[in-house]
């Protein structure tokens, strides 16, 4: 575009009145940023940054933490700390108590089987075939999923995206990418747009609640087939070994050994033609790499922060995430990741100033949970209590079988385990006509005797009160919904937890109550904000009402938290 340059006479008469100006400054009514862009790192606990920050460079991270501000103590405050809980209390900035998402997976009494997060029936997906591949799915939760079509129907209050979009009468471009479809479809909420990878076909895809069909340049991208670039291809490490905290502890045997992938530097990705290779990406920093190039396609095609109307682009990178459960988070891998994301996150950076400019964009980063230390590490330490709990065999165990003989039950009584609720098999108590509550609270009396289970609470007893009044306690009742939660909610000790999938046996799950899974981090950078360092406790529902103050927009519907000063201005 051509630009007219200053008239000189009316520059010298503004320049002469300038003096006159000054004395009679109001404070300039600031303009809403044009661009929100919220970034979700799964799984990155609180710490890892600076923990890692000899391996970060300049412009990723660092922008955030010295150019922004940082809060360096923030905690989820419900029990369950899994990923579509997380994303969608960022998203609401509420608990899963009032939106709904209590689990990544839950069990639906009217369906009778265990269902997935935004699985939906009425909305398929665009690509045949796209579909989470049940041979090849290593994710447990992904697994879950019954049906191909996806939408954010199940989730049950506004979010940030949704005010926005009723705010500026739908003129507001929304949108939400990721790896993982609960990763995209969360933030983009009802009223956004959501497009994630499909592993099963190598693009990024979405459904038919979001289109009736592809955008012209979302074809153009997938026809690329940018996940070919990795075909037989490594992840290598990009710095010498010598400059990680963990360069000479990479071959460690609690890592996943997954197949083809290996436990130690480099990790192939393998042929492309390889049933495992897509998988292969998203257990690395390739995942993204991919989030992060169809992101920037999108922002030059959908000519995101180009008016006055705010915009909103909500990236999750997953691959910090399943780098965690894979390798866990003291491991070279988890340390290579992050000076991966970190350059990432600084070529997004330096999109984004070029196109929109940083001072017309808030970015706000922060993680949907923290994550545990793989207890193989731990006994490294000399810490030797961290344990791996097997609850396949709970039904099997002679107090739940003693249980049985009180009650006259024969069958299954425990239908189910799903983290981090127990399902009771109804018809088994309605066939012996049994009083539920009593059963609930018979189990959960007899689960809390199991080692390394710290509290087994019945839903009855959530219903009803006359429970302890304990943050834990809390935890549990902002986790409860009435239609969604299981029966019992088993939480067990720091350090305890399940790691068999299907199979797939883990390094490290997270999912728990304890700091380090509520642990992330929350910093706001861009839009004329300073350098700002703070270490009061603050919670990430604090981030949507936030970004709602700082628009001019109300807050979604079931928020708890409250606008955070440093960001908002007092
Ligand atoms: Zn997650």
């Amino acid at each position: 575009m051509k630009q007219t340059g200053p008239n000189p006479l009316l520059l010298a008469a503004v320049l002469a009145l300038a003096p006159m100006l000054a004395q009679a400054e109001q404070p300039a009514q600031k303009q809403p940023p044009r661009l929100v862009l919220q970034i979700t790192v799964d799984a990155l606990r609180g710490d890892l940054p600076r923990r890692f920050a000899h391996v970060l460079g300049d412009g990723g991270f660092r922008y955030l933490m010295d150019k922004g501000v940082d809060y360096s103590n923030a905690h989820y405050q419900h029990a369950n700390t899994e990923t579509i809980v997380g994303h969608v209390s960022l998203a609401t900035g509420s608990v899963p108590a009032a939106h709904g998402m209590v689990a990544n997976v839950w069990f639906d009494r009217e369906l009778g089987r265990m269902t997935y997060n935004i699985e939906d029936a009425d909305y398929r997906l665009l690509t045949a075939g796209a579909d989470v591949d049940q041979k090849t799915e290593i994710d447990p939760t992904q697994k879950a999923a019954k049906v191909d079509g996806r939408s954010p129907a199940a989730i049950l209050s506004s979010t940030f995206s949704d005010e926005l979009a009723v705010h500026y009468g739908g003129r507001s471009k929304i949108f939400g990418v990721s790896v993982k479809d609960r990763g995209a479809v969360s933030l983009a909420g009802h009223a956004g747009k959501a497009f994630w990878f499909s592993k099963s076909s190598g693009e990024f895809v979405t459904s038919n609640y979001y289109y009736d069909q592809y955008p012209e340049w979302v074809k153009s991208f997938n026809a690329e087939k940018p996940a070919q670039r990795y075909a037989g291809k490594s992840w290598e490490l990009s710095h010498a070994p010598s400059d990680y905290l963990f360069g000479d502890a990479d071959d460690r045997d609690y890592e996943t050994d997954f197949p083809g992938f290996g436990r130690t530097f480099p990790h192939a990705f393998g042929a492309g033609d390889d049933k495992y290779f897509t998988t292969r990406l998203t257990l690395s920093p390739a995942g993204d790499e991919l989030t992060l190039d169809f992101a920037k396609a999108l922002l030059e095609n959908e000519r995101l922060g180009q008016d006055e109307i705010p915009d909103y682009l909500a990236i999750s990178f997953s691959s910090t995430d399943y780098v965690g459960h894979i390798f866990g988070a003291s491991s070279l891998e988890a340390e290579d990741n992050i000076a991966r994301l970190d350059r990432t996150l600084a070529d997004l950076f330096a999109y984004v100033d070029q196109r929109v400019g940083l001072d017309n964009t808030l970015i706000v980063l922060s993680a949907d949970h923290g994550q545990p230390e793989v207890p193989g590490h731990l006994h490294e330490r000399g810490i030797a209590d961290a344990h791996y709990f097997d609850t396949d065999a709970l039904d099997k165990t002679p107090a739940i079988a003693a249980l049985k003989k009180r009650f006259g039950i024969g069958e299954e009584l425990i239908q189910t385990y799903s983290q981090p609720y127990l399902y009771l098999n109804y018809d088994v108590i309605r066939a012996k006509d049994l009083d539920q509550a009593e059963v609930e609270v018979a189990v959960a009396e007899e689960l809390l005797k199991f080692d390394g289970v710290a509290a087994a609470v019945s839903s009855t007893a959530l219903r009803t009160g006359g429970l302890p009044d304990t943050l834990l306690m809390r935890s549990i009742l902002r986790n409860f919904h009435p239609k969604r939660s299981g029966d019992i909610y088993l939480v067990f000790e720091p350090y305890v937890f399940i790691n068999d999938f299907d199979g797939l046996t883990v390094a490290s799950t997270h999912g728990s109550p304890w700091r380090y899974d509520t642990y992330v981090p929350v910093m706001f950078a861009g839009a004329g904000l300073e350098a700002q360092k703070v270490s009061r406790e603050i919670a990430p529902y604090d981030i949507a009402p936030t970004l709602a103050a700082v628009l001019g927009v109300k807050p979604p519907s079931a928020a708890i938290g409250n606008p955070l000063p440093e960001v908002v201005g007092d």
